[in-house]
């Protein structure tokens, strides 16, 4: 089997497995309790806490656990909106002021489900979103976002990776450039494909809040991250108990926990080493899929380097094939890659993100993902790119008939 689809999710990390396992047997105190079984669980949490919040230059005290990505991109939005309607009172307009009973956000359009949904709940409370277009590389500039702002704007947005094509968006200059016009504005990011993927040592300088997600980068499923920078009020989305300093109710689920932070600190490590082996895989896949005619890279392709692009990811369209045929193709060869995003594979809507940088319906539907990660080996990206070969002169020779 040849695993290329590590934007879907990775596999657990040898440290994070480890670190793991004693709280799925014998450590199976709860992590508020206060006797003596309960103690390793909470230094667990507190020890991943510090480990999770150094891959942003964040304090421990700022990292609260959540179930996952898309809990924190939830909890976001919502969140903000709840701190926004608290601050206006009983949220109504002011006549004549431009403002809207619902305040607005900003976000774009290549953001995950996640995000999107969040933000049509969001309209459907009578929120204003703007979402903004990226150019047809999947940029989007501080100067766009700034030009978007309005007098009850309260949230910008921006993803810091786009998960289907890669590319690196300005998160930094765009939250520096928000906050050097409003203050009052929250920046939140979702960083659920860059952390631990490349370095975001300085993010917590610039955002107000981020989210991540611990099975992108080697740690277990079913656990995320928002940091929430110190001194935001903001509220919980889930009520209940008294967790996560009141702000995240329900037990902690201590081993996934354990898992996130040892494969924080794995990446943390080592993470100029996983940026240069991606890269080298990467590239080379890329220059052997770009031996096949009819291939369209998608997201950054001009400087196809770490700095525009996540160094693992490949996002094509081929002419004349549909992805999906091809999915299941290699599928059959023991190739694991991906039509788009985990999430709207096997929808037959072509992409939401390659429509939204300018591809036709018909060259979407011929896109194909691969995700590398460090574990992969030129062997593999060899047979990858051999197979694929003779996979697409297969298709285009039957859709002749
Ligand atoms: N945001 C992005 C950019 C993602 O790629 C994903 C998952 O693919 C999510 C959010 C959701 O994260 P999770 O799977 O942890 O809920």
């Amino acid at each position: 089997m040849i695993y290329l689809d590590n934007a879907a999710t990775t596999q657990i990390e040898e440290t994070a497995f480890g670190a793991m396992l004693p709280f799925l047997k014998g450590e199976y105190g709860n992590a508020s309790a206060v006797y003596e079984l309960a103690r390793d669980s909470k230094r667990a949490v507190f020890n991943a806490r510090k480990q999770c919040a150094q891959l942003i230059g964040a304090a421990p005290n700022e990292i609260f656990f959540t179930s996952g990505g898309t809990e924190s991109d939830n909890w976001s939005l919502i969140g903000a909106y709840e701190a926004w309607k608290k601050k206006q009172g009983n949220g109504s307009a002011i006549p004549g002021s431009g403002r809207t009973p619902g305040g607005h956000i900003i976000t774009t359009a290549i953001e995950h489900h996640a995000i999107l949904r969040t933000a049509e709940y969001l309209e459907s409370l009578g929120v204003s979103v703007t979402y903004l277009k990226p150019d047809v590389e999947g940029f989007i500039s501080a100067s766009q976002v700034l030009e978007a702002v309005r007098e009850d704007t309260f949230l910008v947005s921006v993803m810091t990776a786009n998960n289907e094509i890669g590319t690196i968006e300005p998160v930094c200059e765009i939250a520096d450039a928000v906050h050097s016009v409003r203050k009052d504005i929250l920046v939140h990011t979702d960083a659920v494909q860059a952390y631990g993927q490349i370095c975001l040592d300085t993010f917590a300088e610039h955002v107000d809040l981020l989210s991540a997600s611990s099975h992108k980068l080697g740690g277990p499923k079913g656990v995320g991250m928002l940091f929430i920078r110190d001194g935001i009020r903001f509220g919980p989305l889930l009520r209940g108990g008294m967790q996560e300093s009141g702000r995240r109710a329900g037990t902690e689920n201590v081993a996934g926990i354990a898992g996130f932070g040892a494969a924080a600190e794995a990446s943390f490590a080592g993470i100029d080493a996983k940026i240069g082996r991606e890269t080298e895989l990467r590239d080379r896949l890329l220059a052997k899929i770009c031996d096949i005619t009819g291939v369209i890279i998608n997201g950054p392709y001009e400087k196809c380097d770490f700095s525009k692009r996540l160094p693992g990811n490949i996002s094509v369209c081929i002419k004349g094939i549909e992805g999906e045929s091809a999915l299941i193709m290699l599928d059959r060869e023991g190739i694991c890659a991906s039509s788009g995003s985990a999430c709207t594979s096997g929808a037959r809507e072509p992409s939401h993100v390659l429509k939204a940088i300018g591809r036709a319906d018909d060259e979407a539907k011929g896109s194909l993902r691969f995700t590398l990660s460090h574990h992969n080996t030129e062997e593999e990206t060899d047979r990858a790119a051999a197979v694929l070969s003779e996979i697409v002169s297969k298709l285009r020779a039957r859709n002749r008939f």
